[in-house]
């Protein structure tokens, strides 16, 4: 149900206190776990994750979860990045004197936290005291700056959850009542618990820790101030419609992307003969423009399905050639028609300009373009793969000269204060969203034109690299 979330590597680890079975690999959900793997994952406390790789590499040694085996034998799994990895990567190492094997801002958090459990734990008697755990992710929290939700398997103790005092990346919790007692689980979307017969109890507070132990108790804690700053993105493009994160249904918060879009294309008075979303993300924007403009909705693209993902290919001349098998037109859509076509967001261009040379190839009169987004500007330091600086078209570029380079005969963005007005319209409670990308305003305050700079500069060698892409 979260693979959306990421593609290029999944792992499981399942344990009863006693032992832990784990299975990880590069690829697909399905391609790494097959039916005698999930025989030998038993036990009655697990965790998961997909890969999406933002920072380290594409190593299946990077895949998580990751472990240490002391003190207890804690296994992590983590959502978000770190922006002080660099800095915690020299303590860990050099102060903690702890090994790490990969370029993971993941596993540097591990041993941080590991530390700090190690430190916690004085006497024996200590091994049994909860207090202890929630003190270690107290001072975890004193320590690390980005985005982190965190899952932890705990030998002896059970499973932990803790997230950032940003609240940045989402992270829910969810229950399943059975006559052996209630179930917990915990997700980063909702739509993870209906499938098992969960449902979402609420959403982990920004810098609170829960940890429910192998009897099944819930314990929880508060460990740091918090104040909630979703990423906005979530909305626009990484969750499912189908979630609610934060008290926001995505799906709504889209249909209203489409109705604050719509008034800007209203005001233009173009003649246009259909609406036409690039699939998947921008159906319901597109939808709602329709609705709001009383012009047909037309799918004209088909999106090949079994086609990895182009976005983050190394090489422009690979990411076009790509954008062209994944997507395909719909000729007769186009033949001698204005058409509106939609896309959730413009990120380097390349996907809008294939689609709409294939468009005037089809033999479209006209071409205007709508983005859900506002312009991207700025890299994303969170946790969404985002090109540097130099590779984003609107940073580079103003409206008109975007629409230039898409080869399109008209483009509207999304307005940054649309975009906040519409995901705060689920949830009037939150007073900041995490929209860096668009704004430059980047939450945590490490975050200096030293930082991006040298982003450039690690990116340009991590382009140089040769890298071994799976599911191509
Ligand atoms: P681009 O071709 O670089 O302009 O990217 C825009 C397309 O990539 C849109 O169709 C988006 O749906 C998709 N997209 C936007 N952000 C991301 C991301 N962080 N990861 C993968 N795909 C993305």
């Amino acid at each position: 149900m979260l693979q959306h979330r990421g593609q290029d590597a999944a792992g499981i680890v399942t344990g009863n206190g006693l032992f832990f079975r784990e299975k990880k690999d590069n690829g697909l959900v399905k391609d790494v776990f097959h039916q005698d793997d999930m025989i030998a994952l038993d036990g009655f406390i697990g965790m998961g994750h997909v890969r999406y790789p933002t920072s380290g590499t594409l190593n299946a040694s990077e895949a998580q979860p990751f472990f240490v085996n002391a003190p207890y034998g804690i296994y992590l799994i983590h959502n978000g990045n770190l922006t002080n990895a660099d800095l915690l990567r020299e303590k860990v190492m050099k102060k903690y004197r702890r090994h790490l094997r990969t370029k993971s801002d993941s596993e540097v958090l591990l041993n941080v936290f590991a530390d700090k459990i190690h430190q916690q734990l004085k006497d024996e008697s200590d091994i049994n005291d909860i207090d202890r755990i929630f003190e270690a992710v107290k001072m975890t929290m004193k320590d690390l700056e980005g985005a982190y939700s965190v899952l932890c398997l705990i030998d002896e103790v059970g499973l932990l959850a803790f997230r950032d005092p940003h609240g940045i990346r989402p992270l829910c919790m969810g229950k399943r009542s059975t006559s052996r007692g209630n179930e917990w689980a915990f997700a980063s979307e909702n739509v993870a618990f209906s499938p098992i017969q969960f449902e979402k109890v609420r959403d982990v507070i920004p810098g609170e820790a829960i940890i429910v132990t192998h009897d099944g108790t819930v314990h929880q804690r508060q460990c740091a101030k918090g104040q909630l700053n979703p990423c906005i993105f979530e909305y626009v493009y990484l969750a499912r419609p189908d979630s609610i994160l934060d008290g926001i249904s995505v799906y709504k918060t889209q249909l209203r992307l489409g109705q604050t879009l719509a008034k800007q294309i209203k005001k233009a008075n173009l003649k246009i003969d259909s609406i036409v979303p690039v699939p998947d993300s921008s159906r319901p924007v597109a939808l709602e423009i329709s609705k709001e403009l009383g012009i047909k909705y037309r799918e004209g693209l088909v999106k090949n399905r079994y086609v990895g993902r182009t976005f983050i290919m190394p090489g422009q001349e690979i990411r076009e050639k790509s954008v062209r098998r994944k997507l395909n037109i719909i000729g007769l859509e186009f033949r001698n028609r204005n058409v509106l076509l939609v896309d959730d967001s413009i990120v380097r261009g390349t996907t809008m300009r294939q689609i709409i040379e294939m468009c005037r190839q089809a033999g479209a009169k006209k071409i205007y373009v709508a983005s859900a987004a506002p312009p991207v500007i700025f890299p994303n330091v969170y946790g969404v793969d985002m090109p540097t600086r130099r590779e984003l078209v609107a940073n580079q570029l103003d409206t008109e000269e975007v629409q230039k380079i898409l080869g399109a005969d008209a483009l509207f963005y999304q307005k940054l204060e649309d975009l906040i007005w519409a995901a705060r319209e689920g949830n009037p409670e939150i007073e900041t969203f995490e929209d860096s990308c668009f704004s430059g305003n980047y939450v945590t305050k490490d975050i200096t034109e030293k930082y991006l700079a040298d982003l450039e500069i690690r990116q340009e060698r991590i382009d140089e690299e040769p890298i071994s892409l799976p599911n191509i």
